[in-house]
């Protein structure tokens, strides 16, 4: 099974309330696509050197891994991820729902203040491969609205397109100062295979430089929680080190 196809079956339901709508101000130059005219941007954070190559390794490479974790925040599975990422004091990537940002804030600023960095993974896991650019800088504001009301001042590093359906959305991320993240290992924690199968998926696909997708939202991830507790030292016994995905 493809990871396209993965990340495709691993969403949960759309919910739509109020729509967030502080709008902050851009301090610094932006990378702006051709011919894109974005006006007053939602800022994703400070002017970070990004472009919209879907990166899908480490900064550092050599023999680390990043670990990132899609469709939260959840209220049971976040936080007991959390709980785990803080005892083995590793940073991970958190890939967010808006939908499940609005549900959750105070989750988000958690996840902040542990010093994991953010992920915008679109309002509601819509599919947006054929989505024009002004459809997608639409969603991935609203998005970035909603994290930054939660998480007043923190830096969303990152977009991950939902299905990795990517269309245009590379270049909107980027302009809006996210790099586009990839992944180059899935585990397929969707339908939970039991704990000691995704450990054993883990252990067996990492490759060093790896960025690893992983699931902490959209349906029972306690397999994914267990498995990422027992794989981190396992891991670090093997020379790993932890890592962030590369910004370019
Ligand atoms: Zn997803």
């Amino acid at each position: 099974m493809t990871a396209r196809h993965a990340e495709r079956t691993a969403g949960d339901r759309p919910r739509s309330r109020r729509t967030g709508r502080r709008l902050r101000r851009l301090v610094a130059p932006l990378l702006l696509s051709a011919g894109m005219c974005l006006g007053t941007l939602t800022a994703a954070g400070p002017a970070q050197a990004v472009d919209s190559t879907v990166i899908t390794s480490t900064q550092s490479g050599g023999r680390t891994v990043s670990f990132t974790f899609d469709d939260g925040p959840d209220p049971t599975h976040t936080p007991n991820l959390l709980a785990v990422l803080r005892k083995h004091n590793v940073k991970a990537t958190f890939c967010l729902w808006g939908d499940h940002v609005r549900q959750h804030p105070h989750l988000v600023a958690r996840i902040a203040a542990d010093g994991h960095r953010l992920c915008n993974h679109s309002l509601s896991h819509q599919d947006m491969g054929g989505w024009s650019q002004q459809q997608v800088r639409q969603n991935l504001e609203q998005t970035n609205n909603l994290i930054r009301q939660a998480a007043p001042g923190a830096r969303i590093t990152y977009f991950r397109a939902p299905y990795g359906s990517w269309g245009q959305s590379p270049q909107v991320a980027a302009a809006l100062g996210m790099q586009p993240l990839g992944w180059r290992l899935a585990i397929n924690d969707w339908q939970p295979p039991g704990t000691g199968e995704l450990v054993r998926r883990i252990m067996q696909g990492v490759t060093p430089g790896a960025v690893v997708l992983m699931h902490d939202g959209g349906g029972d991830r306690s397999q994914t929680v267990a498995a990422v507790d027992q794989t981190i030292p396992q891991l670090k016994a093997q020379g790993y080190t932890f890592d962030q995905p590369a910004v370019r």
